[in-house]
Parts: structure tokens; C-alpha cells; sequence
């Protein structure tokens, strides 16, 4: 097999230009027949380096999930690209599986997806021995070692696909990078001597960023208005608070909802449809929420809470922006949330493994350099310079000697015999007549009062800046007093000098403010999330509508990113969009075109100068008429809805679309034909027992989801006509 023919599946079922540096590695080393270990993190484009082959090599690839409710997507995805793909498991009825099998025999499919459960049953094992696989691919591979948090049984015997098909090409994917889970992953599955691919866990397109977590709920509000329009998930600790949060939200105005273990099968399933099709763009969740959903355009993730680990952040984090397209990370971080872990995790059996891993989480969140750099190096990723994508970068902070600062403190602590709690401290410091202070008879220690010229904040500030450096600490086990270590020794008798960073005043933090928020809304700018952008989302969201499948299946927010900056007006154009592969094309191309050359005509804009020189193929000649204009024609040759959706490739709800813009143009169209005249009358009768004005999804479930969406526009059309 040469490359060649995987890059040109590439473009043509995905629409993307080039592999991506380790995918081409990889796509090789299956061609060759060899076992692959790949590492990547979530987004990074794994599953690629299994698709292209099957698609490209003779027999089907199959693949195996534990994630069975994402399944149907997977597979959806795959076939809005015109990829012969199906799935198997216990979800389905016998007769369905039935049918999925007999069509594996028949070599309809490449790709197919089983579950654990299902590969290794035996009528799995009858199938496998009578077809032609040209690889396995084993996906969450981590799922086969017990150190991993997602262990799963049906996993361990997998070891029988090597030792039944010597031959066949095993590829084992996670996103999960320590080096024990590695090395089980190879033992577990009896990789005789795989190439190992390890990519680089950086994920430049999200934007790291860290606030305290005063006044969240406002700090939240403020974010969602600068950043209009965006679908992002918000993890919260308890159940409890993502109830809180979601109504507080919607009581201001946002379309949100609450996610969590606690709510009914069918409920959660109801808030997760409405999340990936853009209706509830808002979700606020307990970490439960996001493993089973695929969906590529969250645009930002906000944590209420500090996780306990970097592990779960990253993994939440890394659910946004999987489109590669900018996306924002949030992090609330106060001392609060760190005491509240340390006390749940203080009887838990590996406790010391636990807080270490706390004690990192809490690192990044008090960072004061790059915090991807601390990110990074957490997955043993040497990372050498700033990354500019995060606040710290943003805002280098102000390093000041600070010794003399920490001598006082130091000094204070060591007469109080380390017997005091940090805000007793600050009190001594600043010479407080607070009662206890007498009591203990603070006021005779030498540096009572010695830090009066700085305020109570500023001390927490710089003593907090100690502790995460190490020149005191904290016993938690005797009441929180302030302790000494070695390092306070050496500054008190060193001589050994102290770094602080300066805390800025009020009036700068309000400045800084400022210029962030102009500076985001020229970035956003800059990243053509212009009017081009919204105009070409609204079209994806009608179609979606139409359709009844969720909008980033039709393009995804990195693909109309671009296409709001090419401009294209020609068919070569539009092909040259990352993700307009040639199914995307044929169904929905015509219509971005349309979308794109309306609004340049509306703005007065001059589309960029073309990269290709327009050729006179007939393909430009269809470009040239509206894709509207090929549906009114067919229609006046007499061919009813279904038929003209069937000879143009697109759905009859598409088709509904197209005759509704004729007849706002003022075209000479009777929709009365196409709806029966009881239908019209049942939808009618429906209306009056709902809120007005109805939406089309209203009238659709009141009428049980019987009648289609389209015949509910058109009545709604004729309707207002008749009004
Ligand atoms: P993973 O399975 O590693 O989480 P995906 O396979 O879902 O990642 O890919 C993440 C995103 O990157 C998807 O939107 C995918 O279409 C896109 N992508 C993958 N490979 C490429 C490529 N070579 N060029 C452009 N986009 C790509
Ligand atoms: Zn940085």
C-alpha cells in the first residue's frame, strides 16, 4: 500500500489537506502489517490513524469501544463523510445485529465498531474466522489495565485477537500516558514488538487561564458575555451546586441545564441531545459528564471547583476545542476547595499518593510561571518556553525581593514557637489589638507590629506566595498552624534571599481587566468569529434543524472558521476548506457557496483574491446557478419532494428549506400539495393547546412525533400566507 492512496481518502472522505506528522507514521506502519501503540491526547486526531487504512486496505477494520453509547455518533460521523461504517452491540435487537452481520459477510463495510462484550462472544469469534479483517483496532486501550481508573474484564481477553490472527495488524489507542498502563497495554494484548508513538500532550488551541474563586457566580456571568453564543460545560464538586449554578444561570437569561449522576437514565440522555445539538449550549456537570459525548465544538470549559488531580483536569479541558479551534479553559481556584479534598481524601487507603498528586493540582492553579509548562511537565514533557496561551504569559507578574517580608513573618512564627494560625500571624504582624493576642501575650514579641505598612491581603498574599515555595508550612493535622522548615532556616540564618511577586493594587487589576477584554475581543476578531461566521453558523443550525441531527456533523466550527476567512465562491474553493470532504461537498457545498457570495454582496465585499484560477468545468456551471435555483427547476418539472431529495442527494427537510426562500423571493410556489389536508388541519388543531408563539419541536412532540418536520413547516408557512 503506498501513501499516496491513504492521503487522497484523506482529503476526499475527510477534506483535509495533510496528515498530521504522527498519523502518517502510523497510517505506514499499519500498511506494513505492524502492531502500533499509539498515545495521544484527547483530540489529537487517533482516530484517523485507523480509519484511513480500513478504508483504504482490502476486508474491514474493526474496532473495538467501551463506550457504547457513543457508538451511534461514531458511526453517524462517518457515514456524514460517506464512509461505509456500522456497529455492534447489546444496544441493538437480534434481528438488527442479525442484519449488521449478514451485511459484514457481504463485505459492505470498512469500518466496524463492537463492543468488548461483543468481541468476545462466541458468534463474534464464528464471524471473525469466515471474514476478511485488515486490522483491529482496540480503542481506550487503557481499559485493559487494572491501575487504570476504567478497568474492563471483557478487555483481559483480547490477548485471544493476536494469538488467532498472528497476521493482522493490532492498533491499541489511548489517551492515557503513564508508562505502567503503557507497558500492560503491550503485555495485555501480546504485542510481540509494536511501534510505540507517543505524541506531544500539548494542546495549543486551549487558552489556560486561572481566577480566584471570589464572587465565581459574577466572575461566570461576565465570561458568558464576553463570550456570546459558545457551547461550554461547567464541572462543579456536588451535585448540588451544578443545580445551583444552572438556575441561577437561566434566571439571568442563559440557556442552561444541570448534568449529574443523581437525575434519571432518560433525563441525562435528554440534557446530553439537547447539549451536542447546540439547544442547551450551557451545561453544568459533575465530572460524570462528557465521557460519552463526541462532540467537537465546546468552545470552553469552566472548573467552579479545583479537581483533585491534573489527570481529571486535563481530561475535562481537553473536551474543549477537539475541533482545533481556539477554546478557553477556566479554573476557579480557592484554598477552600484544597482543604475540602484534603479532608475527604485524609481516610482514603493510598492517601500519600492522593495529596502528592492534590499538591500538583494545586501547583498549576498558584502558578507563577507559563502553566503550561506545569501542565506539560506533569506528562514528563520538557517544555522550554513560554507558551503565550495563557494568563501567566499574559501578565508576567511582578518579582520583588521579598526578603526582608519573609524575614518578619519568619521571625514572628519562630517567638510565637510556631503556635499560631496564619491569620493570628498577619494580626501580630500588622500589630493588631485583637483580644487574643494580650492573652498569649503576643504583643512582647520583637516583630510585633514590624509589618504594619502592608495590608492584611497583602500578607496572605506573600505568606500563601511561601508556603507554595517552601519556606513554611502549614499543619494541617494540628489546628493549621504556621510551622518553619528548613528553607525558613535559611533564610533566617543564611542569609538565603526570597522571591515574591508583587501583589498589584485594585485600581491595576481593574486596568488589567480592561485591556484583557479588549484584547480577547480583538483576538476573536482576528479569529473570524465575524458576522461571515455567525451568518454561516445560523445556516448550519437551520440545516441541522431540518435534518434533526446536531450542527457539527454538517461542518465543524474549525471548518467554518476558515470558510469565513477564504471567502470561497468557487467549487475548487470550498473544496480547499479543511473538512469539506467530497460527501460534505455534494450535500451541503452549494449552499455555504450561496451563503458566503450572498453575505459578500449584502457587505460589499470583494472576496480575497482566488488561490485557484477559475476553470469553466460544469461543475462551476451548477456553481454558478443557486443550488436553490437546481430545486426549483426539478420542481416545476413535476417531481414531488422525496423525489427531488432523492436525485439531489439531500433530505426532504433540505428540499422544505430550499421552497421556503423561493417562496420569500417571491416565487410562484402552492405548498398545498405536498401536506394533506388533514395533516394541515391536525397541525392546526394542535396549536391553540400550546405556548405561543410554538416552536416546530412543540408541535412535533404534541403530534407524537408522528408527522415530519417538514410537513410542520409547510402547514406553518401556509398558514401565515393565508393570514
Ligand atoms: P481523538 O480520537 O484523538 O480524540 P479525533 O480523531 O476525534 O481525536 O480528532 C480530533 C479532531 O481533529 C477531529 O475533528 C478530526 O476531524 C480532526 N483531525 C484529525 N486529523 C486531522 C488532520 N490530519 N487534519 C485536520 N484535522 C484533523
Ligand atoms: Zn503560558
Amino acid at each position: 500500500m503506498n501513501l499516496e492512496k491513504a492521503q487522497s481518502a484523506l482529503q476526499h472522505y475527510f477534506g483535509y489537506t495533510s496528515f498530521r506528522p504522527m498519523q502518517q507514521e502510523v497510517v505506514k506502519s499499519l500498511y506494513q502489517g505492524k502492531d502500533v501503540l499509539l498515545l495521544m491526547p484527547t483530540g489529537g486526531g487517533k482516530s484517523i490513524c485507523f480509519q484511513i487504512p480500513a478504508i483504504t486496505m482490502e476486508g474491514v477494520g474493526v474496532v473495538v469501544s467501551p463506550l457504547i453509547a457513543l457508538m451511534q455518533d461514531q458511526v453517524n460521523n462517518l457515514k456524514s463523510n460517506g464512509i461505509n461504517a456500522t456497529f455492534l452491540n447489546s444496544t441493538q435487537t437480534a434481528t438488527e445485529q442479525r442484519l449488521v452481520e449478514e451485511g459484514i459477510y457481504d463485505g459492505k463495510y470498512d469500518l466496524v465498531y463492537v463492543s468488548p462484550e461483543k468481541v468476545v462472544s462466541q458468534d463474534f469469534s464464528a464471524l471473525l474466522s469466515r471474514i476478511k479483517v485488515c486490522l483491529f483496532a482496540i480503542d481506550e486501550a487503557h481499559c485493559i489495565s487494572s491501575w487504570g481508573h476504567d478497568f474492563r474484564p471483557e478487555y483481559a481477553q483480547l490477548k485471544f485477537l493476536k494469538q488467532h490472527y498472528p497476521q493482522i495488524p493490532i492498533i491499541a489507542c489511548t489517551a492515557t500516558a503513564d508508562q505502567v498502563t503503557r507497558r500492560d497495554i503491550i503485555a495485555q494484548l501480546q504485542l510481540p514488538s509494536p511501534n510505540v508513538f507517543v505524541a506531544s500532550f500539548d494542546r495549543p488551541n486551549l487558552r489556560l487561564e486561572v481566577r480566584s474563586g471570589t464572587r465565581r457566580f459574577e466572575q461566570i456571568v461576565n465570561f458568558l458575555v464576553e463570550h456570546p453564543n459558545q457551547s461550554g460545560i461547567i464541572y462543579c464538586l456536588s451535585r448540588k451546586s451544578t443545580e445551583t449554578v444552572a438556575n441561577k444561570l437561566i434566571e439571568k437569561g442563559f440557556s442552561a441545564a444541570a448534568y449529574h449522576a443523581g437525575m434519571s437514565a432518560q433525563e441525562r440522555h435528554r440534557v446530553q441531545t439537547a447539549f451536542t445539538k447546540d439547544e442547551t449550549p450551557i451545561i453544568c456537570a459533575t465530572i460524570a459528564f462528557g465521557m460519552g459525548i463526541d462532540k467537537s465544538n465546546v468552545r470552553w470549559v469552566i472548573h467552579y471547583n479545583m479537581p483533585k488531580n491534573i489527570e481529571g483536569f486535563y481530561q475535562e479541558i481537553g473536551r474543549s476545542g477537539r475541533d482545533g479551534a481556539a477554546a478557553n479553559t477556566l479554573l476557579f481556584y480557592s484554598l477552600n476547595d484544597v482543604m475540602t479534598w484534603r479532608e475527604i481524601i485524609e481516610n482514603s487507603e493510598q492517601r500519600e499518593i492522593w495529596l502528592a498528586k492534590l499538591s500538583r493540582m494545586q501547583q498549576y492553579a498558584t502558578s507563577m510561571f507559563c502553566r503550561r509548562k506545569v501542565l506539560l511537565s506533569y506528562f514528563n514533557e520538557d517544555w522550554r518556553s513560554n507558551c503565550g496561551n495563557c494568563d501567566v504569559c499574559d501578565n508576567p507578574p511582578n518579582y520583588f525581593d521579598g526578603t526582608v517580608i519573609a524575614q518578619k513573618a519568619l521571625s514572628a512564627i519562630y517567638r510565637a514557637k510556631e503556635q499560631i494560625g496564619i491569620n493570628l500571624l498577619i494580626d501580630v504582624l500588622r500589630g493588631s489589638k485583637r483580644k487574643e493576642i494580650f492573652e498569649q501575650q503576643l504583643h512582647e514579641i520583637k516583630t510585633y507590629g514590624a509589618g504594619a505598612d502592608l495590608s492584611f491581603e497583602e500578607w496572605r498574599y506573600y505568606l500563601e506566595q511561601m508556603l507554595e515555595q517552601g519556606y513554611i508550612d502549614i499543619a494541617h493535622d494540628d489546628k493549621n498552624k504556621v510551622k518553619l522548615t528548613k528553607l525558613s532556616h535559611d533564610v533566617l540564618f543564611q542569609q538565603v534571599k526570597v522571591q515574591l511577586v508583587k501583589m498589584r493594587t485594585a485600581q491595576e487589576r481593574k486596568e488589567m481587566e480592561k485591556e484583557k477584554a479588549s484584547k480577547e475581543a480583538a483576538a476573536v476578531r482576528h479569529r473570524v468569529r465575524d458576522d461571515l461566521f455567525e451568518y454561516l453558523r445560523n445556516l448550519r443550525r437551520q440545516l441541522a434543524q431540518l435534518e434533526g441531527m446536531p450542527p457539527y456533523l454538517i461542518f465543524s466550527d474549525a471548518t467554518l472558521e476558515e470558510m469565513a476567512a477564504m471567502k470561497p465562491i468557487t467549487e475548487a474553493d470550498m473544496k480547499a476548506v479543511a473538512g469539506v470532504g467530497a460527501l460534505k461537498w455534494q450535500k451541503y457545498g452549494l449552499q455555504f457557496l450561496d451563503a458566503v457570495k450572498q453575505y459578500c454582496k449584502e457587505n460589499n465585499i470583494t472576496p480575497p483574491e482566488r488561490r485557484s484560477a477559475p476553470k469553466p468545468s460544469s461543475a462551476e456551471t451548477i456553481d454558478r446557478i443557486s443550488t436553490f435555483q437546481m430545486t426549483y427547476q426539478l420542481l416545476k418539472e413535476g417531481l414531488s419532494l422525496e423525489e427531488i431529495a432523492e436525485q439531489r442527494n439531500l433530505k426532504v427537510g433540505t428540499i422544505t428549506g430550499h421552497l421556503l426562500k423561493l417562496k420569500n423571493e417571491g416565487k410562484d410556489i402552492d405548498f398545498s400539495p405536498f401536506v394533506s389536508p388533514d395533516i394541515q388541519q391536525k397541525i392546526i388543531d394542535i396549536l391553540p393547546t400550546l405556548p405561543s408563539p410554538p416552536s416546530q419541536k412543540d408541535i412535533f412532540l404534541a403530534l407524537n412525533e408522528e408527522v415530519p418536520y417538514y410537513k410542520i413547516m409547510l402547514t406553518l408557512a401556509i398558514k401565515a400566507l393565508q393570514e
